[in-house]
């Protein structure tokens, strides 16, 4: 038998200690937090290796031997974290202090949690010497938040032996979403794409003395603008159709009423004006699950105030709907701007979706309902993306899976990258528990 009581005091310790490395991205620095992570498991015996994309850029991959008669699972969780607006925080964000029932600090949800869960998972297994079916793999990468190059991408580049697997498990899913009185748990089965590109405007050069109308910086100040105010079309994936039908099922009304109407085209729009008055940040989240969409975030043009430049840059965050190819969104943009501009593009991936239909899904679905009778855990997209693009390059199945659970006053998505992120004790311990269930439970062959 697990002593719970002890076994989430020591989770808990390592997530502290976790949340004290500053692992802030740029510059990153995971080196300290992954040597950290290294000498836990080595004290029990877990051999690690640490692989640097760059100097102090490392990332830590451990795995334990199963039967090796099935695909391996790779436990996913990365260490860097977001800057911090000290300011604006209420306790020492690298301080891990406790304070109304939650630890505080960069890192709390997104994802120093669940690497700390993640840990305990390896070290317990390891532990009590259970029999796994398959190889686990415990991989804590570096630059997540600036685009995994410097982590995941390059263990799956250059390391890709260390790391190919069947199934992963990583952040952005499992935490309590308060719907009505109802309690869902969204697990992340689906991830859009991005293709981030440039649009470059040509004109006349001159004095800004005297106005033409072939200036590059107005071609291109119109093209942003369009960019950024028009609403591309519908694209409702599945995986989408059945997160807001659920939703609008525990919604109070009109919600239930309103929230299937966002599926219909004709009516979407206007119907997510009304959210936007209402609700700004929820009409956000709805729109980025529903379209492609742009969002132009870096501008360059000119030199001097006097000089009207011959050309003009703009740099667009675009992010593409699961199914989506760059040349159906480059279509799409061109009707948003016309078709005279010259775009380049600068990275891009496709969106992401997987089954829910596996035998991992349906372990995660039993150990929420165990650990919370009544919930309803159901499938759904993030508008962003993780590691999990990463390793979809080398055929896994991923799957959002960093269980906390979280009272109706703690909103997941305002801790995401916000000030004063935090996470409940007892939602720790909680996650701590249900991701330890989930992975014995489906290294053990299927408890089904
Ligand atoms: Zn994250």
């Amino acid at each position: 038998m697990i002593d719970w009581q002890a076994v989430s005091e020591e989770a808990l310790g390592y997530f502290k200690d976790l949340l004290r490395f500053e692992t802030v991205n740029p510059p990153g620095n995971e080196r300290p937090a992954a040597e950290y992570l290294a000498r836990v498991l080595a004290r029990e015996g877990i051999e690690a290796r640490l692989i640097e994309s760059e100097p102090g850029r490392a990332s830590l991959v451990a795995r334990l031997k199963g039967s090796g008669g099935k695909g391996p699972l790779l436990l996913n969780g990365h260490l860097d974290v977001v800057p911090v607006d000290r300011d604006q925080w209420l306790h020492d964000p690298f301080a891990a202090e406790e304070a109304e029932g939650c630890i505080w600090g960069r890192g709390a949800i997104d994802m120093k949690n669940m690497v700390a869960m993640a840990l305990m998972t390896m070290l317990l297994l390891k532990r009590t010497g259970a029999r796994l079916d398959r190889d686990l793999i415990f991989a804590a990468v570096a630059d997540e938040e600036a685009g995994s190059t410097k982590g995941a991408l390059h263990l799956v580049e250059k390391h890709p032996e260390l790391v190919r697997c069947e199934y992963v498990l990583n952040e952005v899913g499992g935490y309590t979403l308060h719907a009505g009185s109802a309690r869902l748990y969204p697990i992340q089965v689906s991830e859009k794409g991005i293709c981030w590109f440039e649009l470059v405007a040509e004109g006349e050069p001159g004095h800004g003395s005297m106005p033409h109308p072939n200036n590059a910086v107005v071609k291109l100040a119109k093209a942003v603008v369009a960019l950024g105010s028009t609403k591309m079309p519908l694209h409702v994936t599945p995986v989408v159709e059945n997160f807001l039908r659920t939703m609008a099922a525990h919604a109070p009304p009109p919600q239930r009423q309103l929230l299937p109407l966002l599926l219909q085209p004709r009516l979407a729009g206007h119907l997510l004006s009304l959210v936007e008055r209402q609700d700004p940040a929820r009409a956000m989240a709805l729109n980025a699950m529903l379209r492609n969409t742009t969002s132009p975030t870096m501008l360059e043009a000119g030199r001097k105030v006097n000089v009207i430049p011959s050309t003009a840059r703009a740099q667009v965050d675009g992010r593409t709907i699961p199914g989506q190819s760059v040349e159906d969104f480059l279509r799409e943009v061109q009707q948003v701007i016309g078709r005279v501009w010259k775009i380049n593009v600068l990275t891009q991936h496709d969106g992401t979706v997987f089954p829910s239909t596996t035998p991992l899904y349906e372990a995660i679905c039993r150990g929420i309902e165990r650990h919370d009778p009544g919930s309803l855990p159901v499938p759904y997209m993030i508008p962003g993306f993780t590691d999990s693009f990463a390793y979809g390059k080398l055929g896994a199945i991923c799957y959002g899976f960093s269980p906390v659970r979280l009272g109706p006053d703690l909103q997941f998505t305002q801790m995401y990258h916000g000030h004063n992120e935090r996470i409940p004790v007892d939602g720790f311990r909680w996650g701590t528990r249900v991701f330890f269930e989930v992975v014995r439970d489906f290294l053990a062959g299927g408890a089904s």
